[in-house]
Parts: structure tokens; C-alpha cells; sequence
């Protein structure tokens, strides 16, 4: 612990940095523009996910949300599966905390990207949104679900990295698509990949709540297809509050997220939200 890394996040090009010195008056060291810290574990958090371990389920009501919206769901093949019970694993070196840290989101930056169309209030927000300056919000608690999502997100990772590993990795991938529907290019970050196919991570208080989180995620996850030039996707979903993980293979992605956004360019459209 003698030598202390700061974690933060640069609003300008730098993106996310790790310092060896704090930034002086919450400024870039690289560029002048304003930086943000990440918030990081604390130590009784980074032992709890250290230690934590995750049974691999089938979870039909993920499946039968997910083909309630008209795509084809199915369990991901044995391979795969082995792989998830690989990163469910505990693991003994608690004092490995360095991964676990969340970096704060940018609100405001121009362009679009992929979470503006993960519902239709979402995407009028993006249509209408001119030149802006990119902002931080307030900071959130270490205990929030939004924090506590990302240092979920950030063990499952290095556990993947760690383990070997057949079909899934968990290593982060930006790409920039043209949107097939409104022909901007959108900005759009994938968690891994299983086998070409773009894999999503996303976590859950329990599993019982994922129905109602089921469209947005599988919009996320159809943006991601389409930017890899796929047509299916691997949604992975752990619980934060309990012990449950499941994946569902989803199929007919371009499609879905063809129609809705059509509808919803058409409907704001209407409402004088495009020129
Ligand atoms: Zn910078």
C-alpha cells in the first residue's frame, strides 16, 4: 500500500487514468480539462467479492422475457457454461483490490452512443441534444447499486482474465457503428466476447428482477451485435444481493432493435424532434 494509485477520469480525450500523483485542483495533469476520481472498494468490499461466489442457473423468466419481445433466447452451449462456473469461482488473494474501482459516468458529451437506445424517452433525449459540454454528475456511494454493479463487473473480469478460459473472454472492446436506421455513428463499449459474438455483463439486485430490465438490455445488446456485424449476442446477468448467475443466447438482434428505433425516430419525427 506504500505506493498509491489514483484512479480518475479526465473529461478531455485522456479518459480513464491512473496517476501517480493526485491532479491538482481536480484538473488533467495531461490536458487541463477537469478530472474526476473513481470511487474505490473499501477493504471490507474488496474481501466480500474476493470471497463471493455465484451458482450458474438456467433462469427461465429471463428466457421467457426475453422471447416475449420476439427474439430467439436459448442456454448458452455446454462450453460456454463451464467457462461462467470458471469466473463464479471465490478466490483466496483478498488483498488483490487494485481492479476494483468505478469510474464515474460523463453525462452531456455529443454524438450518440449506444445507451441512447436503450428506450424511446432515451433516444428524444439524444435527438434533441445540440453542441454541449460533457459533465460529471454527483459522485455516487460506494454502496450504491451503481457502484456496487461496476466492482461486481470488475472481479467477474479479472477472474476471466485470470482463469483459462474456452469460449468467453471478458476483456472491454469500444467500437463506433453506423446506425442502420438514422446513419450516425454511435459510440458503443462491449464487456467480452464468447466465440465472435458480443457478450454484455449486466448485474441484478436478484434475478427475479430482470424482466422489467429486459428490453433495455437487450437493446444494449442488439447495438453491440450490430456494431460487430452479428446478428445474436451473450447476456450474462449476476446478482449483487445474492448467489445466482445465468446467461441467456439471444438471436433476431438487428431486427429488434431496426423496428423500435424506426418507431421511435418516426414518432419524434412527428413531434418536430428531427429536422
Ligand atoms: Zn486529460
Amino acid at each position: 500500500m506504500s505506493r498509491k494509485i489514483w484512479n480518475w477520469r479526465c473529461l478531455g480525450g485522456c479518459g480513464k487514468m491512473k496517476l501517480k500523483t493526485r491532479p491538482k485542483s481536480g484538473l488533467c495533469p495531461n490536458c487541463g480539462e477537469y478530472c474526476a476520481p473513481a470511487v474505490v472498494a473499501s477493504k471490507s468490499q474488496a474481501a466480500a467479492l474476493a470471497r463471493k461466489s455465484w451458482k450458474t442457473v438456467s433462469c427461465s423468466s429471463a428466457v421467457e422475457a426475453t422471447q416475449k419481445l420476439g427474439l430467439t433466447a436459448s442456454a448458452p452451449k455446454e462450453e460456454f457454461i463451464a467457462d461462467l462456473r470458471k469466473i463464479t469461482r471465490a478466490r483466496n488473494d483478498v488483498a488483490v483490490a487494485g481492479h476494483l474501482i468505478a469510474h464515474r459516468h460523463i453525462f452531456g458529451r455529443s454524438g450518440f452512443c449506444n445507451g441512447d437506445f436503450k428506450s424511446r424517452s432515451k433516444l428524444r433525449i439524444a435527438l434533441r441534444r445540440g453542441p454541449s459540454s460533457p459533465f460529471f454528475p454527483r459522485p455516487s456511494l460506494r454502496t450504491s447499486p451503481e457502484v456496487m454493479g461496476k466492482l461486481v463487473e470488475a472481479e467477474l473480469e479479472l477472474r476471466a482474465g485470470r482463469r483459462c478460459m474456452k469460449s468467453l473472454s471478458l476483456v472491454s472492446q469500444r467500437l463506433v457503428f453506423q446506425h442502420p436506421v438514422l446513419g450516425v455513428k454511435v459510440n458503443v463499449e462491449i464487456d467480452g466476447d464468447a466465440d465472435g459474438l458480443p457478450v454484455e455483463l449486466k448485474t441484478v439486485a436478484t434475478l427475479g428482477k430482470i424482466p422489467r430490465k429486459i428490453f433495455g438490455m437487450m437493446m444494449q445488446l442488439a447495438g453491440q451485435a450490430i456494431s460487430k456485424g452479428v446478428d445474436s449476442g451473450v447476456l450474462i446477468i449476476a446478482e449483487r444481493d445474492g448467489e445466482l448467475l445465468t446467461a441467456v443466447c439471444v438471436s433476431g438482434l438487428t431486427n429488434f432493435h431496426r423496428k423500435h428505433v424506426e418507431k421511435w425516430a418516426a414518432e419524434a419525427s412527428q413531434e418536430g424532434a428531427v429536422a
